[in-house]
C-alpha cells in the first residue's frame, strides 16, 4: 500500500542547547524535514545521560525523547576531548565543573586545568554523535563526526557556542567561535555526523514510507 507523504515531515530535534538546535536546524534548512524543538512537541521530562560514549547518550536521547513526542526525532551528543586531560572532559563536556556554570566558566576551568602544559600538548577534538529514532519500525541509526584542533590559551571569536573560543582549528587559522555558521558547518564534528544523517535520511525514510 502506498501511503501519501506530506512534506515537509515533522523531525523533532531533541536538545535544549540552543547552539545544537541551531546548527542542526540550519543543516536541515532546504530539506524535507521541518524541524520541531521538544518545547514545541511539549516534551518536558529530562533525561539523564548515563551511556559511557557519545553514541550511547545520543541513542538514549533519541530514543526517549522520541517517544514521549511519537515522531521522528535526531539526538546529538557531543563533547570535546582534550589529550592533556586524558581525554576530559569528553562526555561531561557539558557538566564540567559541576551544576550552575555557564560556558564562560567552563572555559576559564579547562584553561585553569590546562595549566603548565606545554603549548604543542594542547591538541584537542570534538566528537558528535547524532542518533535518528524512527517511530515507524523504533529502530536508531547513529552517524558520527570529529574535528581535530588545538586548545588556545587566547580565547577568540563571538560566534558558535560552547567551547568554540577556545578551540583553534589549524586549517582555517581561527578558533571556531571566529568562523561563520556555515564555515563551522563545513568542517565540524556536528557537520559531518549531520551530513551523514541527513544523507540516510534521503535514502531510507522516504522508501519505509512508501512501503
Ligand atoms: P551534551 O548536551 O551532553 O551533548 O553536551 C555537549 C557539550 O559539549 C556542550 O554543552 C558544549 O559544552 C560542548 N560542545 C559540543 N559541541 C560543541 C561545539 O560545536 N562547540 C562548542 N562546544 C561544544
Amino acid at each position: 500500500m502506498k501511503n501519501t507523504i506530506n512534506l515537509p515531515i515533522e523531525i523533532v530535534i531533541a536538545t535544549r542547547n540552543s547552539g545544537k538546535m541551531d546548527e542542526m536546524s540550519e543543516m536541515l534548512s532546504n530539506s524535507a524535514y521541518k524541524p520541531l524543538s521538544l518545547e514545541q512537541v511539549r516534551v518536558v521530562e529530562e533525561v539523564e545521560e548515563t551511556g559511557t560514549t557519545f553514541k550511547e547518550n545520543a541513542i538514549l536521547k533519541a530514543e526517549t525523547y522520541g517517544k514521549l513526542a511519537g515522531r521522528l526525532t535526531l539526538a546529538d551528543d557531543s563533547g570535546i576531548e582534550v589529550d592533556a586531560l586524558g581525554g576530559l572532559p569528553g562526555i561531561y563536556s557539558a557538566r564540567y565543573g559541576g551544576d550552575g556554570k555557564n560556558d564562560h566558566d567552563r572555559n576559564r576551568l579547562l584553561l585553569s586545568n590546562l595549566n603548565g602544559i606545554a603549548e604543542d600538548e594542547l591538541t584537542a577534538r570534538f566528537r558528535c554523535a547524532v542518533a535518528l529514532w524512527n517511530p515507524i519500525d523504533d529502530t536508531v541509526v547513529t552517524f558520527e563526526g570529529k574535528i581535530e584542533g588545538r586548545i588556545t590559551r587566547n580565547a577568540k571569536g563571538r560566534n558558535g557556542f560552547g567551547y568554540d573560543p577556545l578551540f583553534f582549528f589549524p586549517e582555517k587559522n581561527r578558533t571556531l567561535a571566529e568562523l561563520t555558521s556555515q564555515e563551522k558547518e563545513s568542517v565540524s564534528h556536528r557537520g559531518e555526523a549531520m551530513r551523514k544523517a541527513i544523507t540516510y535520511m534521503k535514502e531510507n525514510i522516504f522508501s519505509l514510507l512508501e512501503d
